[in-house]
């Protein structure tokens, strides 16, 4: 494909088709509400309001790029998983954003939290989350990382290979202590989502294989170890499912895994966990389950295996990140440049540089991930036209929205807000061509907290030592 560029504006017959799922919106300034935060709205003068703020006050206040975090939702989201799945414990995966002031919430509300390293543990510790309320996740804990959850008495450590294992078994032996452990395994459950986020299927690096008698050797080895306590069976399918199908089959396999043990043990495993991956709406065809809908489906399928294996229900867990904290947030953008690209055949998109890009969210970039967008800082009486959403990076990928119908006078200066940005945008967050990464700020009731400052040039020179000639 060539792309001319051309001055001047183009005739809205010639826009670019986009893809065969984006509807052209008979009004380009109404809200989708799934896409967005509950006190999100559009105020009389047409400025997007969350928390009670029009946005042009946050982005006069806090500058752009910024994450803007809607707390009244954080909570809800979070009470609404708790109270759908009430019985079971639900542990917020803090890798999909965690800051001391979340991990304090999610405690407040009543989740337990999930960390994948030493660092996360660290900042849920911070945050005030009591160590037995923690699982530690990886798949490669260092011996550092199992102390530190030895030494913090996390609630339980998910196990994922035989290694990992021995290193557990040496470490508590050491401390004379006895972590409760759960095996991670791979039910060969492959859910319909992007390749890289599905991660149940046999070819990747997570978990033991249920098929090739690996899980129940590694459940073998925890429940024959004196060093630790075996409470279960763990499986994580994937992310950004939206078919409770994947969960059902995965919950078979592992009841099934579950029933096995309990006879060759003797004993049954009090514990079950189902993993987190629910889906949320970043684009208008996601059609995400609420949380009463998934917890129905989900305990109907366990309560029914339970009864054809002849075994108990074991205490059940799930461990949602993206549907908590996904939705909660958006981003927001201060648009650069606004340039018409004619395509082969004529037809023209326009792109809109905003001020941020992949070094704030990498989605798109990394795994095709679809996002959607609405100008923020006014409503507009103009056409709508087919857009993408670029960064300021050096990069032809560096896209953050790939098809949007914006209006047509979208022009420098304007705001534009990403819906759905709260889970790993900020937490995969780099410095690519040294930009410092945005704030999160907290909004409630038209009040602004601060959860994480804006990074500084002199914080990014501050890791820079130079080179000492005689170290
Ligand atoms: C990533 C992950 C989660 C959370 O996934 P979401 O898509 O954010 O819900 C839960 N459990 C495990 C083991 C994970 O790796």
């Amino acid at each position: 494909m060539t792309h001319m560029h051309v001055a001047g504006s183009i005739h809205a017959d010639t826009i670019a088709p986009g893809p065969h799922w984006l509807r052209m919106p008979e009004d380009v300034n109404a809200l989708l509400p799934i896409l967005w935060s509950t006190t999100v709205k559009r105020g009389d003068d047409g400025v997007l309001q969350v928390g009670g703020l029009p946005v042009t006050e946050i982005a006069e206040r806090c500058g752009t790029p910024v994450y803007v975090l809607d707390e009244d939702d954080f909570h809800a989201r979070a009470r609404s998983f708790v109270e759908a799945f009430e019985g079971w414990d639900v542990y917020y995966a803090g890798k999909s954003f965690l800051t001391t002031a979340v991990a304090g919430w999610a405690l407040a509300d009543g989740l337990f939290v999930d960390c994948s390293t030493g660092g996360e543990l660290a900042v849920a510790l911070r945050g005030g989350v009591p160590g037995q309320r923690i699982g530690l996740h990886g798949n490669n804990k260092s011996e550092a990382e199992i102390e530190m959850a030895l030494e913090a008495g996390v609630g339980r450590i998910i196990v994922d290979s035989f290694d990992e294992i021995s290193r557990i078994s040496r470490a508590a032996a050491e401390r004379g202590a006895r972590p409760r452990v759960m095996v991670r395994v791979t039910t060969g459950v492959e859910a319909h989502t992007h390749e890289y986020i599905a991660t149940a299927h046999e070819d990747q690096k997570f978990g033991f294989s249920i098929a090739s008698g690996q899980a129940l050797e590694a459940l073998r080895a925890c429940e024959s170890d004196p060093h630790m306590e075996l409470i279960g069976i763990h499986s994580h399918i994937g992310s950004q499912i939206f078919e409770t199908l994947g969960f059902e089959v995965a919950a078979r396999r592992i009841m099934a895994l579950h029933a096995q043990a309990a006879r060759e043990f003797g004993r049954q495993l009090p514990e079950m966990d189902l993993g987190g991956g629910f889906g949320i709406a970043y684009t208008s065809t996601d059609r995400p389950e609420s949380p009463a809908t998934l917890a129905e489906a989900l305990r109907a399928i366990v309560e029914e295996q339970a009864r054809d294996l002849d075994v108990d229900v074991p205490r059940m867990s799930i461990e949602p990140g993206r549907a908590i904290v996904g939705p909660t947030t958006m981003a927001l953008y201060r648009v650069g440049t606004v340039k018409q690209v004619v395509l082969d055949g004529g037809a023209a998109r326009t792109y809109i540089s905003v001020d941020g890009g992949m070094s704030d969210n990498i989605r798109p970039a990394l795994y095709g991930a679809e996002y959607s967008a609405t100008l923020a800082s006014r409503s507009s009486a103009a056409a709508p036209r087919l857009s993408r959403i670029v960064g300021k990076h050096c990069e032809g990928g560096d896209i953050l929205v790939r098809d949007e119908f914006m209006p047509a006078d979208i022009t420098p200066g304007d705001l534009v807000a990403v819906p759905g940005s709260g889970a790993y945008s900020r937490a995969m967050a780099s410095n690519y061509n040294m930009v410092p990464r945005p704030p999160v700020v907290a909004v409630k009731d038209g009040r602004i907290h601060t959860l994480v400052r804006r990074e500084t040039i002199d914080d990014l020179l501050g890791l820079d030592v130079g080179y000492d000639p005689a170290p």
